[in-house]
């Protein structure tokens, strides 16, 4: 194992941590990324597990790089992004290295992970979410074979917006990369655990089916998703959600009430994120849903 302490210069200097496992000659060359948005440390907490797992088992091939904390000065406030230039880093890929200090964090974020075949890049989302893998798998297939290696339960349709670490590592360098969402937990700096322990089994065993680490796999691929659809309130009111995470809801279904009002869902789906029952206003987000992929037609931007 090494560990390597890259600067990057700004007034005041900060730093980026870097492990490395095995030969970086070596196939598949692997990226772990976390922390490109500060406050979302459930991937973090999994990415130091990766850590403390990787120094403890040798590689049985390939090469493996782990940066835990992208934005560190977004992570000391415990915010998406950091107050230098309140900048989002996942908006600005490639970055620039003459550039205010998230684009030069980004630009040494994207040096790092030049060489990878393979990038796997830890966020959190809404605390109410399902764990779910997201990804341009209608323009990049072989993504889609890769994020099947996990035993995540979900693959969701990323929207693909560019200056993404993984959408520009997809389309400008031909690597396989893709995001894990985690919920976030109760409170900044809150991991959520339970979401930890799915991410970090589903990373291993994405690992052992590569070849990378020992031991036997699970093969227990997620579904697939077209992107993420949204049910918003209409009124302002109590919410009190009817339906679960995971499950499945007919077109016309209740999945709720606001104001004692039933809501009701246009389309048939599974439920991703569920608010919680909640004082909410018109327009605020109640629910959203997922449908399996026999709408998104491979090979085409959508
Ligand atoms: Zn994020």
């Amino acid at each position: 194992m090494g560990k390597r302490i890259t600067e990057i210069k700004d007034e005041p200097s900060f730093f980026h941590e870097i492990y490395e496992y095995g030969s970086a000659e070596n196939s598949p060359s692997i990226t772990i990324t976390a922390g490109i948005h500060g406050d979302e440390v459930t991937g973090i907490y999994v990415a130091e597990k990766l850590i403390e797992y990787l120094d403890n088992h040798e590689l049985k091939k390939g090469f493996m790089k782990i940066m835990p904390r992208c934005n560190p000065a977004a992570m000391r406030r415990m915010k998406r992004w950091s107050s230098y230039d309140e900048t989002d880093m996942n908006r600005i890929f490639p970055g620039d290295v003459n550039g205010t200090a998230t684009m030069r964090a980004a630009h040494n974020v994207w040096e790092e992970t030049k060489d990878a075949h393979i990038i796997i890049d830890l966020h959190c989302c809404s605390n109410s979410s399902m764990a779910y893998a997201l990804a341009i798998y209608d323009e990049f297939p072989e993504v889609e074979n890769l994020v099947k290696k996990m035993n995540i339960e979900n693959l969701v349709q990323s929207e693909g917006a560019g200056g993404q670490l993984f959408t520009e590592a997809c389309r400008k360098r031909g690597q396989r990369a893709f995001i894990i969402e985690l919920p976030s937990g109760v409170r900044p700096g809150a991991i959520n655990f339970d979401a930890a322990d799915i991410c970090f089994e589903g990373i291993l065993n994405l690992l052992k089916q590569e070849g990378v680490i020992k031991g036997n796999y699970v093969d227990n691929p997620p579904k697939s998703y077209g992107k993420i659809k949204d049910i918003n309130s209409t009124a302002a009111g109590l919410w009190l959600p009817s339906v679960k995470n995971g499950q499945q809801i007919g077109a016309g279904d209740a999945v709720g009430t606001v104001g004692g009002s039933n809501v009701y869902a246009p389309e048939s789906g599974k439920v991703l994120i569920n608010v919680p029952g909640s004082y909410i206003f018109a327009g605020d987000h109640l629910l959203s849903y997922v449908q399996e992929n026999s709408t998104v037609c491979k090979g085409e931007k959508q």
